[in-house]
């Protein structure tokens, strides 16, 4: 069975001949920069080994080149949501030859719960982010798995510009580290799994991109992802001041959490962060 839908998916014409059927020529503003090579897709799709008994939601498919590999990875089913109307008709014969494995949603992914599709337990989440709306959709996913739990999702490999993925995986007392850095490593463990050149996309960006591959934690605290959120915003928003003119309300609360008052925000660790905000959610 599984060769009967491999094999039709390996039949359906090549990537560039479905854009040219389709007229859907790259539009910027939707941050469309495909990946063409098949073999480029299919060591993407397995970064984190095959994909048997899960179901990937992937966001922003195109024309299908890494949906065609997280098929061939085995993957039980594919919910694939694509805001461009020609995209969503182009990915139509994968549909076909996927034998009941692949579901396209037309849609903003900023306004779907992403989560909500596939299997407890079961899921995966695996992109080619949008850049111009890479962040806001990672916030919108480290959202989800606040919410749910560690098992909302047993991975995601999410492709960004570089220099994002470099924020998101960055370490205390340096420069990239930052609010992204501490809303994810809170929820997730983080790491930096493959770096690609703007010549692997078509048409190519003007940056590097790099996958992260995203392991959610089983959490202790309690801490509202909002309060998270405010505490971050505000100790980030000013990065050059110390914690205890930037954070002066908490000051009380700094002992408590193993905190200087004479710090900045960038020498806090995420472990840090986590014990104040749970400080000023009680005291709230
Ligand atoms: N996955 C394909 C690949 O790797 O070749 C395409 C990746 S391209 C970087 C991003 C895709 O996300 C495009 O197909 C674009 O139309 C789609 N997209 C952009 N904004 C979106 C949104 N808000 N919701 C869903 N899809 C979106």
């Amino acid at each position: 069975m599984n060769d009967v839908y491999k094999n039709a998916i390996a039949a359906l014409p090549p990537l560039r001949d479905v854009i040219q059927a389709q007229g859907l020529t790259a539009t910027k503003a939707l941050g469309q920069n495909f990946l063409l090579d098949l073999n480029l897709t299919t060591s993407i799709a397995r970064l984190n080994g095959d994909l048997s008994g899960l179901d990937v939601i992937e966001v922003g498919p195109g024309p299908g080149g890494l949906t065609r590999a997280l098929l061939m990875a085995d993957a039980d089913h594919v919910h694939a949501v694509e805001y461009d109307a020609r995209a969503v008709e182009a990915l139509q014969p994968l549909v076909q030859a996927s034998a009941g494995r692949l579901f396209v949603h037309e849609g903003d992914a900023l306004d779907i719960d992403l989560l909500a599709f596939g299997r407890e337990g079961c899921r995966s989440v695996i992109a080619n982010l949008p850049y111009n709306v890479a962040t806001p959709l990672l916030i919108q996913l480290l959202k989800g798995i606040h919410a749910r739990g560690s098992e909302a999702a047993k991975f995601m490999l999410l492709m960004f510009q570089k220099e994002v993925a470099d924020r998101i995986v960055a370490s205390p007392h340096s420069k990239t580290y930052g609010r992204l850095s501490v809303m994810a490593q809170w929820l997730c463990q983080t790491k930096s799994m493959k770096t690609l050149p703007p010549s692997a996309f078509t048409p190519p960006p003007k940056i590097h991109s790099a996958v992260v591959r995203f392991i959610p934690k089983a959490r202790m605290d309690t801490v509202p992802f909002a309060t998270m959120e405010r505490l971050l915003a505000q100790a980030f928003g000013q990065r050059r001041k110390m914690l205890r003119s930037c954070l002066k309300e908490y000051a009380p609360l700094f002992e408590a959490a193993g905190i200087e008052g004479t710090l900045r925000a960038e020498d806090v660790t995420v472990q840090q962060y986590i014990t104040l905000a749970g400080l000023i959610e009680a005291a709230s």
